[in-house]
């Protein structure tokens, strides 16, 4: 079911990014309708690029990175989203099998990404 409920939303996700472009592409076309299919892509690539920097500063100044005090891995979060390991992964045992392609057994699968000294 999360699996299904994941590929639906990465699906969604990217149908809302075609249909973002097409409105983008409308939106130029509607103010410029000389422009070739070439300017519309070096338009939409440095539109991309900026958007892109934008994400990349905020991100860089919204992420913590700290050691998981269950696992010792290193796990992050994005502002007040969840911790979760650098794999991807909140449970220690699925990050460990993220990074080694087997199960730690040394940790429970209740066991999730806990930043030091803080119950959350
Ligand atoms: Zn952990």
């Amino acid at each position: 079911m999360g699996d299904v409920g994941r590929a639906v939303g990465e699906l969604n996700a990217y149908a809302e990014q075609l249909e973002d472009a097409v409105d983008l592409v409308h939106d130029m076309l509607a103010i410029e309708p000389e422009l070739s299919g070439q300017e519309v892509l070096v338009k939409l690539r440095a539109l991309a690029d900026k958007r892109r920097r934008e994400v990349d500063s905020v991100q860089a100044d919204a992420v913590v990175r700290v050691d998981c005090a269950n696992c010792k891995h290193p796990i992050w979060r994005l502002g007040d989203s969840r911790w979760e390991h650098v794999t991807g992964s909140v449970g220690c045992r699925a990050a460990s099998f993220d990074r080694d392609g087997d199960w730690d057994d040394r940790f429970s699968k209740s066991l999730k990404a806990t930043p030091p000294s803080s119950r959350s």
